[in-house]
């Protein structure tokens, strides 16, 4: 016989474990499962290690950069990779086992150590041990795509979670993917002393964003000399007795490119295709995402996704979000919905870069009256008073409504002063709202109300790219 309860959650993720919480505080007899790692991706192989390192790398960017501050550090400045990792590991550690003994003493709640199953659409296996419910949230989030490319099966490669295991400077790096895992590894491991190049097989670096974004992103970049090779159409590996070549020449040229070591960051793949979901009919798109409808309702009743495994976000804070939608809905009586949510982004490259809402392009391909501002960040004082003068910040909003319609903010601070745009899109309320507001000085933010005081009308592609 089963063991019952009243909802069974599948991974413990940025939404299951809170989920749990409110469904056991609110009475019910809650299972989870976890396969693996406490937290998930964004504890162990995401988020914090990577902004943990991130922390690290510019610690020595700055070190190095000393002098420019007039302060003088003796000798040559190194970076230990053992002791970065360390700092590392301790952070994640702690937020995995945190969130361990969390979940493992609260009250109404089981843990279950290992691969859920399901068995049909109320029964799920975990081991030897069969549990059913009436309700069921999956959230097993996703893992690293690797892709077919020809002659990988010759070379070692990593992905964004056996990086996490790296306790040596690369020599020279290859990192497959100029998005924004891809981007935010290049240049932390340029920082701590490694060659990097990264190669990516469109026109431009991160493509989702405008074209300004890209081109100032490459310039950081390289002017930190990381190697860029965009337009790289036909990647294929071989192993030259023990050197990793790339090769980058649809014509078989000479055109390669060869490291120490090899990183593949060309995206991500969802946990649904061990889950045996089809059990449960439940029902997936092609690429294997389960479809949701506003509410993360699957197509069986009683089943809901939350997280990266819905597609419907990628990010921590929108599977955290996912919960929130699910809880409000089951618990609340709010009928909140995925629909509501803006998207909003940080890429922790330094300096940051801060997104939200609609691109400049995208909105332009609405077709809509719009006005656009643009500052460098050579006007912001605080960014020039930093000694990080690179980026801009740029703001798009309604001719007609007078509402923000997105923004992005790449600069010292951009992941930060980006929620002061944010939160007025989710106020519904007009850009003058920020441009009445007296901001501190000296900040980033304080220039947002001076960059909307000098909108110009969006202009159309053609006379935006001259
Ligand atoms: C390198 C990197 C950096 C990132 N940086 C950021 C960032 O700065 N900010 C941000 O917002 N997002 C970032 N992300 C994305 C973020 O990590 C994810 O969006 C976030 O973790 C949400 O995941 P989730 O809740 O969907 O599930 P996950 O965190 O992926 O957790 C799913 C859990 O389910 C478990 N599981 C899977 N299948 C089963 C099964 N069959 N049985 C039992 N358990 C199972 C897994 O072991 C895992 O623990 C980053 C991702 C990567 C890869």
């Amino acid at each position: 016989m089963p063991r019952r309860f009243d909802a069974i959650i599948i991974g413990t993720g940025q939404a299951g474990p809170f989920l749990a919480q409110r469904l056991a505080a609110a009475g019910q007899k809650v299972a989870i499962v976890e396969r693996k790692l406490f937290g998930g991706t964004c504890v162990n192989t995401g988020c914090t290690p990577t902004k943990t390192m991130i922390a690290s790398a510019y610690a020595a960017r700055m070190a190095r950069k000393a002098p420019d501050f007039g302060v003088t550090i003796a000798g040559t400045v190194t970076v230990d990779m053992r002791r970065v990792k360390a700092r590392k590991d301790a952070i994640s550690e702690a937020h995995k086992v945190g969130l361990e003994k969390w979940l493992k003493q609260m009250e109404n709640c089981t843990v279950y150590e290992g691969h859920a199953q399901f068995e049909s659409e109320r029964l799920v296996s975990v081991g030897s041990e069969t549990i059913a419910a009436d309700q069921i949230f999956i959230n097993v989030g996703g893992r690293a795509l690797v892709p077919a490319l020809p002659g990988l099966e010759h070379v070692p490669y990593l992905t964004n979670s056996s990086m996490m295991d790296v306790d040596v400077l690369p020599e020279r790096l290859i990192v497959i993917g100029g998005s924004y895992v891809g981007l935010e590894f290049g240049q932390m491991f340029r920082r701590f002393g490694s060659e990097v190049a990264i190669i990516e097989q469109g026109p431009r670096l991160i493509q989702r964003e405008d074209e300004d974004v890209s081109a100032a992103i490459q310039e950081i970049l390289e002017g930190e000399g990381i190697q860029l090779r965009l337009n790289a159409k036909c990647i294929a590996f071989s192993n030259r007795g023990g050197e990793i070549v790339t090769h980058l020449s649809c014509t078989g040229g000479p055109n390669e490119i060869s490291g120490t070591h090899l990183l593949l960051a060309v995206g991500r793949r969802p946990n649904t295709d061990d889950l045996g979901l089809d059990k449960a009919r439940v029902e997936l798109d092609r690429r294997g995402y389960i479809v949701v409808d506003d509410q993360l309702r699957t197509n069986v009743p009683g089943i809901w996704a939350l997280g990266d495994c819905n597609g419907r976000g990628a990010f921590t804070h929108t599977s955290f979000n996912d919960f929130e939608i699910v809880a409000a809905n089951l618990l609340d009586n709010d009928p909140r919905r995925v629909s509501d949510r803006i998207p909003a982004y940080g890429l922790y490259i330094d300096p940051p870069l801060g997104r939200v809402g609609l691109t400049e392009d995208e909105v332009r391909k609405t077709g809509r009256r719009a006005l656009v501002g643009k500052r460098p960040m050579t006007k912001v004082s605080r960014a020039v008073e930093k000694g990080e003068p690179r980026g801009f910040m740029k703001i798009v909003v309604d001719a007609d409504t007078r509402e923000i319609l997105g923004a992005a903010i790449l600069g010292v601070g951009g992941d930060e002063a980006i929620h002061s745009i944010l939160d007025v899109m989710y106020a519904k309320a007009p850009y003058a709202v920020i441009q009445r507001a007296v901001h501190i000085h000296p900040t980033v933010s304080e220039l947002i109300p001076t960059m909307l005081g000098e909108l110009q009308p969006l202009a159309s592609r053609a006379r935006a790219s001259t």
